[in-house]
């Protein structure tokens, strides 16, 4: 298995880190995870078609997760993509696909009737939403979906994905959570998010104390996810989801190690790691 960082940044803008989202891909399967701003162009460096991906998987539908989805799906039409969309999410994915699809509804169907391409398939899609824990299987992949923290987000998941007995754990967006470390434990690879205390300056009146303070406190700080690491037992702890974006990346390697007592891996945007 393998799992391809395609976004490894936050709401922020930044050129060379995209919005958050994933690729986990065996020989037979292709699924994202989330789809961040720039998906799409990530997929397209990877030479990955939109048309061949099995699945999406939502962790949650926060904008920078999710802003991308019908660039996404457009884009996977134009793709010449010949089967319907199957997305996984939280609850409340079915009402927020039907409203992303239903504002583009008409230009959709003046485009579909003029350019008169061979398949519409593209824009059936199928929507399974996730109850507070489970199993299902795409091809050769495994995934267990468990809830995390995210408050005041009210469903918010991490995955576990297994193939051929390795394990990989995405974490999703989460304050520190004991089923997290509970459905992590002995991961081959963590793939954490990670807030990173001492790297966002104060700088005008719009980003307040209250702000900063309430933005930290449901993500899991430089000082937590080693620990986090080191609890569940994680051979591998890959970093993404950095807030702020830009940041030392030898301190923060520093501050983890001492916690997990290995180094952890600053994730880029299009970095590919082996399971
Ligand atoms: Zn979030
Ligand atoms: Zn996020």
């Amino acid at each position: 298995m393998e799992l391809t960082l395609l976004g490894t940044g936050c709401p922020s803008v930044d050129h060379k880190r995209f919005g958050p989202s994933n690729l986990v891909s065996t020989k037979t399967a292709k699924i994202l995870i989330d789809c961040g701003s720039g998906i799409t162009q990530r997929l397209n460096e990877l030479k990955v078609s939109s048309a061949n991906i099995d699945a999406l998987l939502f962790t949650h539908l926060h904008s920078d997760h999710a802003v991308d989805l019908y660039q996404l799906i457009i884009s996977s039409w134009h793709s010449y993509r010949i089967k319907p969309w199957k997305i996984y999410g939280p609850q409340g994915t079915k009402k927020f696909v039907n409203k992303i699809m239903d504002a583009w509804a008409d230009e959709r169907k003046l485009r579909i009737s003029y350019e008169a391409r061979a398949s519409a398939k593209a824009f059936d899609i199928e929507v399974i939403e996730f109850k507070a824990l489970g199993n299902f299987k795409i091809k050769d992949l495994q995934i267990k979906y468990f809830e995390v923290d995210h408050k005041p987000v009210k469903f918010a998941y991490g995955f576990c994905f297994i193939h051929k007995n390795k394990k990989l754990t995405i974490s999703g967006d989460t304050r520190p959570c004991e089923n997290l470390m509970k459905y992590a434990q002995k991961s081959d690879v963590l793939l954490h998010e990670v807030f990173i205390e001492g790297e966002i300056i104060e700088i005008n009146k719009m980003r307040t104390q209250k702000t900063m303070h309430n933005v930290q406190s449901y993500h899991t700080t430089s000082s937590q996810v080693g620990k986090v690491a080191f609890i569940s037992r994680a051979k591998k702890l890959v970093l993404t989801h950095f807030v702020p974006t830009k940041f030392n990346k030898k301190n923060l390697k520093k501050v983890i190690k001492k916690d997990f007592g290995k180094d952890p891996i600053i994730g880029e945007d299009l970095m590919t790691i082996k399971i």
